[in-house]
C-alpha cells in the first residue's frame, strides 16, 4: 500500500472519517510530483484560444513547446494562436538580460503576422534575472500601434491558480478599449469556457435560439475587438469559475457587468445554466425560449443516456480535473448513469469548493487537492474503481492501473459540453467501461478471475495477447 506524505495528508480527506476538512490553496509539496501545471502554463491555457493575437513566450524554448497547442480549442476564422513563439532564451540572455531579444522578436513578428494585439508571457528564468517586460512591451505597442500586453506568469511564483488571475490581468487591459461601442441590454459575454471541439459555438447556438446576444467568449474562438467591446454586455455568464472569476469581479467594480457562476457539464447544470441567464436578463419572450429549448434537448437526450444507464449501474468512477466546478459537475452527471463517485479532486479548488464536494458526495467518497500521481493509484486500487475521469496526466495512470479512462480536460477532441455534450460524454464513459480490454489488464486480472470463478480462461487470454 502506497503510503501518503506526510506534507500531504491535509489535503486529502474521507467523507464521514474523523477530519473532514481539506487544506487547499497551497504550493505544491516538494518532492510530491504535483499533478497540477505551473503559473505560465496556466496563463498560457486560459489566453490561448485567442486566434487573432500572437502569442509569445519569453523564456527558454521547453516552456514554449510544453504549452504549445495547448488545448483543443478550434478557431472559426484565424489560426494565429496555434503558432508557438519562443524567444529561446540562451546562455548569453540568462546573464546579460534578454530584452533585446525580445524586443526584436517582438518588433519582427508583428510585422511578419500583423496580430490584432501581442501577449508576452514571463517564464521562470524571467523573473530570475529580471528583464523589464512591462517597459519592452510599452514601447512595441507605441512603434506598431496595437496593445502589446506582459503576462506576469513567471513559473514559479505560485500555483496554477495564480496563472489564472495573470491572464485575468491581461484580459483586462483589453477590455473596455473599444470606448465607442454601444450597450446591449440583453447582451452577455461567455466567460471560462474555451471552445474545447467546439463547444463554444455549442453554447452560442443555445443562447441564439434563446434570443440572447453574445458580445464576446473569453476566450473561445477569442478575438480581440470583440473582447475590447466585452464591457457594453449586461452578464458575464462564467464556466471555468477557477479561471475566470477574477476577470468577472474586475468587471463588475469597473463597469458594472454583474457575472453568474455556471457550468455546462451535465443536462441540470447546463438547464440551470440557462435558465439563469433567462432569469436575469428578466425578459418574458426570452424565458418562454428557454423552456422550449431545455424541453425539447432534454426529452431527445434523457432516453438514449437512459439505454446507458442499464450497463454502467452500479460502477465506480474517480474524478480528478482542474477546477473544481467541473467536479461537481461530474458527480452529477455520473449520477445520471447510475455511477458511484469513489474519489474526486482537483488541481485549484477553493476551501468552499470542498465543502460543496463533501455536500454532494456519498459517506466513505475520498476528496483530494492537488493530487499526485501515486495517491491516484493508491486510491483507484483501494476503491476498486472502473474509470478514472481526468486530462492526459493522469491517462497513462488509468491505463497502467487496468482502469477505464475519460479525458475531460482540453487536449479532448470530443465536445461534452451542453446537451449533446452530455450524450457524447455517456457514450464515452459507457464505450470505455463496458470495454473487454480491462480483463487482460496485469493490474485487474484479479478481478476479472474473481467475478468470474467459473470457467475464467482470463489467463490463457492474458497469454495468448
Ligand atoms: S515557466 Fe518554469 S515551471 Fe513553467 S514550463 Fe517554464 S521552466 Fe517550467
Amino acid at each position: 500500500m502506497i503510503e501518503i506524505l506526510e506534507g500531504r495528508k491535509s489535503q486529502v480527506m474521507v467523507k464521514g472519517g474523523a477530519d473532514e476538512t481539506v487544506a487547499c490553496d497551497k504550493v505544491s509539496l516538494a518532492g510530491s510530483v504535483s499533478q497540477r501545471a505551473c503559473v505560465f502554463c496556466g496563463s498560457r491555457v486560459v489566453l490561448y484560444p485567442i486566434a487573432d493575437a500572437l502569442h509569445l513566450v519569453h523564456g527558454p524554448v521547453g516552456c514554449a513547446a510544453y504549452t504549445w497547442d495547448i488545448r483543443g480549442a478550434l478557431s472559426s476564422g484565424p489560426e494565429l494562436h496555434r503558432m508557438s513563439f519562443s524567444t529561446d532564451l540562451q546562455e548569453k540572455e540568462v546573464i546579460y538580460g534578454g530584452e533585446k531579444k525580445l524586443y526584436a522578436a517582438l518588433s519582427e513578428l508583428i510585422e511578419a503576422y500583423q496580430p490584432k494585439a501581442a501577449f508576452v508571457y514571463a517564464t521562470c528564468i524571467i523573473g530570475l534575472i529580471g528583464d523589464d517586460l512591462q517597459a519592452v512591451c510599452k514601447k512595441v505597442s507605441a512603434e506598431k500601434g496595437i496593445p502589446v500586453i506582459p503576462v506576469h506568469s513567471e513559473g514559479f511564483r505560485g500555483t496554477k491558480k495564480d496563472g489564472y488571475r495573470a491572464a485575468c490581468e491581461a484580459l483586462f487591459k483589453l477590455v473596455g478599449q473599444d470606448k465607442g461601442a454601444r450597450e446591449k441590454p440583453l447582451g452577455i459575454n461567455i466567460l471560462g469556457d474555451f471552445n474545447v471541439a467546439g463547444e463554444t459555438w455549442m453554447l452560442k447556438e443555445y443562447y441564439r435560439k434563446m434570443g440572447v446576444d453574445v458580445v464576446s467568449c473569453i476566450t473561445g474562438d477569442g478575438r480581440v475587438d470583440e473582447i475590447s467591446r466585452a464591457h457594453t454586455a449586461k452578464l458575464n455568464v462564467v464556466q471555468c469559475a477557477g479561471s475566470m472569476t477574477h476577470l468577472a469581479k474586475m468587471m463588475e467594480r469597473s463597469f458594472a457587468v454583474a457575472f453568474k457562476r455556471v457550468s455546462y457539464f451535465g443536462l441540470e447544470d447546463t438547464a440551470a445554466a440557462l435558465y439563469d441567464v433567462a432569469e436575469f436578463l428578466g425578459d418574458a419572450d426570452i424565458l418562454e425560449r428557454t423552456k422550449a429549448l431545455v424541453r425539447e434537448e432534454v426529452s431527445r437526450i434523457y432516453p438514449q443516456i437512459a439505454a446507458y444507464r442499464k450497463d454502467l449501474s452500479g460502477k465506480k468512477a474517480a474524478i480528478y480535473v482542474g477546477g473544481a466546478f467541473k467536479a461537481f459537475s461530474l458527480v452529477k452527471a455520473l449520477r445520471h448513469l447510475g455511477m458511484e463517485t469513489a474519489l474526486v479532486g482537483s488541481q485549484t479548488g477553493s476551501a468552499e469548493d470542498y465543502d460543496y464536494l463533501k455536500e454532494i458526495c456519498a459517506e466513505g467518497t475520498v476528496i483530494v487537492d492537488d493530487a499526485n500521481p501515486l495517491e491516484l493509484a493508491r486510491f483507484i486500487r483501494e476503491k476498486d474503481v472502473d474509470l478514472l475521469i481526468g486530462g492526459v496526466k493522469e491517462r497513462p495512470i488509468a491505463y497502467k492501473m487496468g482502469v477505464a479512462f475519460c479525458d475531460h480536460n482540453h487536449e479532448r477532441k470530443t465536445a461534452l459540453a451542453g446537451f449533446e455534450g452530455m450524450l457524447n460524454f455517456c457514450r464515452e464513459v459507457h464505450a470505455s467501461v463496458m470495454s473487454p480490454v480491462w480483463r487482460f489488464a496485469p493490474a485487474r486480472i484479479h478481478r476479472y478471475k474473481r467475478q468470474n470463478p467459473e470457467g475464467c480462461d482470463a489467463d490463457a487470454k492474458y497469454a495468448a495477447c
